[in-house]
């Protein structure tokens, strides 16, 4: 499973896995090598292992 990395270029905010940025449908780029994304994707599954955390806890 690969995953890839995308900032848009209008609102510069992160996404991933989307070619055009779901909050502003701005373009996006590839900021990183894939290296590097495979590094922020171990930490961004930290993340989201703990917003799931929270969110089971909330409902
Ligand atoms: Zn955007």
């Amino acid at each position: 499973m690969t995953r890839t990395l995308y900032k848009c270029k209008e609102c510069k905010k992160y996404t991933l896995e989307e070619e055009i940025c779901p909050r502003c449908n701005g373009e996006v780029y590839e900021p990183y090598p894939a290296r590097f994304s495979m590094e922020w994707e171990k930490k961004y599954s930290k993340y989201r292992r703990q917003a799931m955390k929270i969110r089971k806890e909330k409902t």
